[in-house]
């Protein structure tokens, strides 16, 4: 089984501290396991540049350059952060702007700062040609409407958690839609039914590692290998084998990546 990690962040100080061996025994652990490609996320400047270093130093990792919702601001202006984002966004082996979006799960920072920064993103990503990852937590309607007022961006929602009302409206745009381990949390029955009426084609998986390890690891150190068990879950929900779904969702984040297969 080739395995293709959509979403992760192995820059995480927990995988040199807690994982034994520490990143690169990680690393090369998920790798025996058949994870063939990662995408590394950024969350703010500085992990973006832990992701573009981890994608130098690994044939395998493919770089992702953002900034969370809950970092702007954190450590510079919009204007600067902003031109440093474009900076890294040109370096080898970048293949998205993200992750970017608006989490209202914690009001930190507030709603229009968080919009602001998400906008500048979205238009970053349109002048760069390149898709975007974005983060909607508890703040579907704002995002929705962010994807509707940029035509010309496409991108994925990362760890899906909407409606199966939305998912469809995203695909009818062009969007994918990325499943974490919470596909496999037994509390989480709407992403479930979200997932049942998402077409094989428009979907990718991710960890969200070192992230929502998914059932019966919920808790524990996430890591790529674990994706097996997303993807029995999602294989189960479209009638597919899990073969066959982790082959379809490795072609799908190809080509949505822009990275050969
Ligand atoms: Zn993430």
């Amino acid at each position: 089984m080739r395995i293709f990690d959509s979403h992760a962040h192995y820059d995480d100080p927990r995988f040199e501290s807690e994982f034994e061996g520490g990143r690169d025994r990680a690393l090369s652990f998920v790798f025996e396991q058949g994870v063939e490609r990662i995408v590394n996320i950024g969350a703010n400047l500085e992990s973006s540049r832990a992701s573009i270093a981890l994608a130098g130093r690994y044939g395998k990792i493919y770089a992702a350059v953002g900034i969370h919702p809950n970092d702007c601001g954190k450590t510079g202006t919009l204007g600067q952060e902003m031109a440093e984002l474009e900076e890294l966004a040109r370096a080898p082996r970048v293949v998205a702007i993200g992750e970017t979006g608006m989490d209202f799960h914690y009001d930190r920072p507030p709603k229009e700062v968080q919009k602001q920064w998400f906008c500048a993103q979205m238009e970053l990503a349109r002048s760069l040609g390149l898709p975007v990852v974005v983060h909607d937590r508890e703040a579907h309607g704002i995002c929705m409407q962010a994807v509707r007022d940029y035509p010309g961006v496409r991108g994925v929602f990362h760890s899906f958690s909407g409606s199966t009302e939305m998912a469809k409206e995203l695909i009818r745009l062009g969007w994918m839609i990325s499943f974490s381990g919470v596909v496999t949390f037994r509390n989480a029955r709407r992403v479930a039914e979200a997932a049942e009426s998402v077409p094989i084609e428009c979907m990718m998986v991710e960890t969200d590692c070192p992230y929502l390890a998914p059932h019966p690891l919920r808790g524990t150190l996430n890591h790529s290998g674990n994706l097996v068990y997303t993807i029995g879950a999602l294989a189960a929900l479209k009638g597919l084998s899990p073969e066959e779904t982790a082959q379809i969702t490795y072609h799908n984040a190809c080509a949505f990546y822009g990275i050969e297969e």
